[in-house]
């Protein structure tokens, strides 16, 4: 699969850029999701965590439905919220998960910095040497190798902390990024 494109500011759009609760439809067109890295779990009434955004910048994204399975959420991971707004009238960022919609929102056990990497990868390539990649990474599926040494190598040099990342964004946006 080709990784989506995360530099894509327009499907990836940072807080400021997120359309509003109080926009209409109209005029919105595509798909979009904010993704935000998690600092902090906040809930006290309802499932709340602070994140910051793809420029650093910090929200609150609280999800309306009690119930939530909230154990994924783990500092450093990254939160997917496809369709976000911002609320208005809010002194620091706020986005809501309206009731119902929670099953939409997708975890990535890896930070920006795991999204980033995954746009560097090589369809065709070995990870190791840059030789011909004939087999894929069991775990995620996206990395190729030549063979067993460099996949060994790989593992070892870092690919451990970014497979179950990757892993989770194949299976977030697979098909969907090819459209
Ligand atoms: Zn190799
Ligand atoms: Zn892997």
């Amino acid at each position: 699969m080709a990784p989506p494109d995360f530099a894509d500011q327009d499907a990836f759009p940072s807080l400021a850029s997120l359309p509003t609760t109080e926009d209409s439809d109209e005029g919105l067109s595509g798909k979009w999701w904010l993704v935000v890295q998690i600092k902090e779990r906040m809930t006290i009434t309802k499932p709340t965590v602070v994140a910051a955004d793809r420029e650093g910048v910090d929200l609150a994204v609280t999800f309306e439905e009690a119930g939530v399975d909230e154990s994924a959420w783990r500092k450093g991971r990254c939160l997917v919220i496809p369709q976000a707004r911002r609320t208005v009238g809010k002194a620091t960022g706020f986005v809501r998960v309206p009731e119902g919609q929670a099953g939409s929102v997708k975890t990535v056990p890896g930070g920006w910095d795991v999204l980033r990497r995954m746009g560097d990868v090589s369809d065709s390539t070995c990870a190791g040497c840059g030789g011909e990649g004939t087999s894929r990474c069991l775990g995620c599926g996206v990395v190729r190798y030549c063979g067993k040494e460099c996949q060994v190598a790989g593992w070892t040099g870092g690919h451990k902390g970014e497979c179950k990342g990757f892993k989770a964004i194949r299976e977030i946006w697979g098909d969907e990024a090819n459209e």
